[in-house]
């Protein structure tokens, strides 16, 4: 069983750290809030005082972290992973979802220093990451994926070589981009539904079943009630936030721009997070989209 620094012990981070240990793995967790490393003490996870502790004696080095410029600065600033870690040759493994820029500028600077890296970004939301059930978007090397294998396979059930060095970002980029849309779809149809008379129970016993069908709908169905574990039965707690998904579809919409990649639907659906965000729901589930259409619907807005 392997020694594991983690990094980043969020909704994310947390659950996927008490899986590893679980799965019989010495963990040594570290996080900018301390609190959320000493709620982590019951499950096992050892509580270590920076990120550079964290890695000491470690086969293996994981970062779960919000976005591009923490995971840069984490791996690569002064005093950063990559200069910690010198001496000895753990596996890097960074399951943030980040630009494909950043991850192939902190895979560089890995392999420079004579370290596998992988970009390992996951689907699955919060419950997958309890359930060690998430799937797994790698890119890197062909022998860094078969060393990372094992420890993903501990916290994920589908895990998928995308290719290369920036490849599991690209994979995550492009789903977080058909959900982004798809969550939009969904609480039109649920809005449409209701104008029309139409029980929010019934179309979902129909569209779960149906050509209509998706994970926005069968797993966090954005109307209160036919999803009982969903983010909407409970005022729309995150979940993941609509502030990640809005970091998510920009990151989407910068690499259309960057390859001339035509995508009006995501552009349009980026302005409804956008506008969530900007009215301070930035900390709710970003199926809270669904009452802000609601709310427009009401105005006669819509
Ligand atoms: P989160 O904000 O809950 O957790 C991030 C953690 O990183 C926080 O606890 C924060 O304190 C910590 N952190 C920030 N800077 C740090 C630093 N310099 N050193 C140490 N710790 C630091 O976010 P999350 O929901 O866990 O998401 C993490 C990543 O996973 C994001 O990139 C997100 O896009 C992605 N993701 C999230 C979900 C989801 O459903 N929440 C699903 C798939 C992917």
């Amino acid at each position: 069983m392997a020694t594991i620094g983690f990094i980043g012990l969020g909704n994310m981070g947390a659950p996927m750290a008490a899986n590893l240990v679980k799965a019989g793995h010495r963990v040594n967790g570290y996080d900018v809030n301390a609190k959320v490393v000493q709620a982590l003490a019951a499950a096992g996870v050892q509580a270590a005082h920076s990120a550079a502790e964290a890695t000491r004696g470690a086969d293996v080095v994981i970062t779960m972290l919000p976005a591009g410029e923490h995971v840069r600065d984490v791996w690569l600033h002064q005093g950063g992973l990559i200069e910690a870690v010198k001496g000895s040759t753990p596996l890097l493994i960074d399951c943030s979802t980040i630009d494909v820029d950043s991850a192939r500028v902190v895979t560089d600077a890995a392999r420079v220093a004579g370290l596998e890296m992988l970009d390992a970004p996951v689907s699955g939301g919060v419950g997958g990451a309890t359930a060690a059930t998430l799937t797994f978007m790698v890119g890197g090397s062909d022998t860094a994926f078969a060393r990372g294998l094992p420890v993903l396979q501990a916290m994920g059930k589908n895990i998928v070589h995308a290719g290369g060095p920036g490849a599991g970002q690209a994979a995550k980029i492009c789903n977080n981009m058909m959900l982004a849309i798809n969550m939009v779809g969904v609480s039109e149809g649920f809005l449409l539904a209701q104008n029309l008379g139409l029980d929010w129970d019934k179309l979902f016993q129909i569209a779960s079943t149906s050509s209509g069908q998706s994970w926005a709908l069968s797993s966090y169905c954005p109307a209160p009630g036919p999803v009982p574990a969903a983010p909407s039965n409970r005022d729309y707690a995150a979940g993941f936030t609509a502030a990640l998904m809005l970091k998510d579809v920009k990151l989407s919409q910068a690499a259309a721009d960057a390859t001339g990649s035509p995508t009006p639907l995501a552009a349009h659906a980026m302005s409804f997070y956008q506008a969530v965000v900007d009215a301070g729901d930035g900390g709710k589930d970003f199926s809270v989209v669904f009452r802000r259409l609601a709310n427009l619907n009401r105005q006669g807005q819509a």
